[in-house]
């Protein structure tokens, strides 16, 4: 977690917002309930944003990215019957035979 002032006044402390705390007459702990997410500057009083989700949501697309560039296929060779991983290369390493992605 990284959590940023949205108006960038620099401020550093932050208060989370998500939980209401239920105390008795005398001031004593009793439950809490979760509100809404988030975090409030301190400093002075807008939104925090949570940096620290950012890049990993970035990751997260660039693996989905990189998944999508490299399309293989797992095809059997009908001569020989090695297991070939198809890309570009449409013949069978092995025998040399033409292959067909199905
Ligand atoms: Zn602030
Ligand atoms: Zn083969």
């Amino acid at each position: 977690m990284l959590l940023v002032c949205s108006s960038r006044c620099g401020g550093g402390l932050f208060r989370a917002l998500f939980a209401e705390v239920e105390i008795d007459a005398s001031g004593v702990y009793q439950d809490h309930r979760v509100t809404q997410p988030g975090y409030m500057c301190l400093n002075c009083g807008a939104p925090a944003l949570d940096l620290g989700e950012v890049p990993a949501e970035l990751e997260a697309e660039a693996r989905e990215d990189e998944a999508a560039r490299t399309v293989t296929a797992d095809v059997l060779c009908p001569v020989c019957e090695t297991m070939v991983q198809l890309d570009a290369n449409m013949e069978c390493p092995n025998c040399g035979s033409p292959l067909e992605v199905t």
